[in-house]
């Protein structure tokens, strides 16, 4: 058996986490921003013309290189912050973080892998057991379910393996994009890109994968992102937006990028070197 590590948050969220969850929350697979919204004045029943043109990154590759080159140095090995022994408590921790904390989700999945670490164990056990396990934890009843379902539907169909392939992961219950992403990057060292509340707003707020939904947010970034720095930038964006470059006031201070970073709203310190 691994080594339990840390991993990081995995849900893709559009904007900021709703009134009364935690900053560091995570959004659900199912909740995405809507569309642009119709402006008013627009003829009712006429198709609507919708930007085609992808808006482009603010930064050239060499400057992108540059910023993950900086933030790689200053996190070597970056890890996620959800505990997980295999591919399986992976997935499981994944789904259970939808609105919810990384460490709200380890104190649950501590107890809970200790007797349930693969599907086979996790089906034996039951929905109404899983329910007790994970109660503390937001959404809790539609999550025991879908552990339940998920497992069931690995034991069944894939042979109690988590499968490696993005259509088979998205096909299992309570399982989207984003904890799909989570799963091939942290799991299986695959180049994705999980866009949660974090890269979201760091994509935009930076200006370097600028996305009105977190799928454009994502196409953006897997352009931008430096070949060499994708299987990284997953954990070295989410840790940078939710350790640094914060909703409510960015601490710019003590940036590692602040002299390549474009951000709008970038705080003015006194001696620092201006953005081009
Ligand atoms: S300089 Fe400020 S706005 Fe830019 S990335 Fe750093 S913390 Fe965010």
């Amino acid at each position: 058996m691994r080594r339990p590590r840390r991993a990081g948050p995995e849900t893709a969220a559009p904007a900021e986490p709703p009134a009364g969850v935690a900053p560091d929350a995570i959004m659900p697979d199912a909740i995405v921003p809507a569309a642009a919204p119709v402006p008013p004045g627009a003829a009712a029943g006429k198709p609507r013309r919708v930007a085609a043109k992808a808006k482009r990154s603010r930064y050239t590759k060499a400057e992108a290189d540059a910023l993950f080159t900086r933030l790689a140095e200053a996190l070597p090995e970056p890890e996620t912050e959800l505990a997980y022994t295999n591919p399986f408590t992976l997935l499981v921790a994944v789904v259970l973080s939808a609105q919810a904390t990384d460490a709200g989700v380890n104190r649950a999945t501590g107890p809970l892998f200790a007797v349930a670490d693969t599907p086979a164990r996790m089906l034996a056990l039951g929905e109404e057991r899983v329910r007790d396990f994970i109660k503390t934890i937001g959404l809790f009843n539609t999550k025991a379910k879908n552990v339940v379902l998920l497992s069931k539907a690995i034991v069944e169909q894939h042979g109690g393996e988590v499968p490696r392939d993005r259509a088979s992961l998205e096909a299992l219950p309570g399982v989207g994009r984003k904890t799909a992403n989570v799963v091939l990057n942290v799991a299986f060292g695959e180049p994705t890109i999980a866009v949660d509340t974090h890269i979201f707003r760091v994509g935009n707020r930076l200006g370097l994968a600028p996305g009105r939904t977190p799928d454009e947010v994502e196409a953006a970034l897997m352009r931008i992102v430096p070949e060499r720095y994708l299987r990284g930038a997953h954990h070295w964006l989410i840790l940078h937006g939710r350790h640094v470059c914060k909703a409510r006031r960015p601490l710019c201070e003590t940036c590692v990028i602040y002299d390549l970073c474009k951000a709008a709203d970038r705080r003015v310190l006194p001696h620092a070197t201006v953005a081009p």
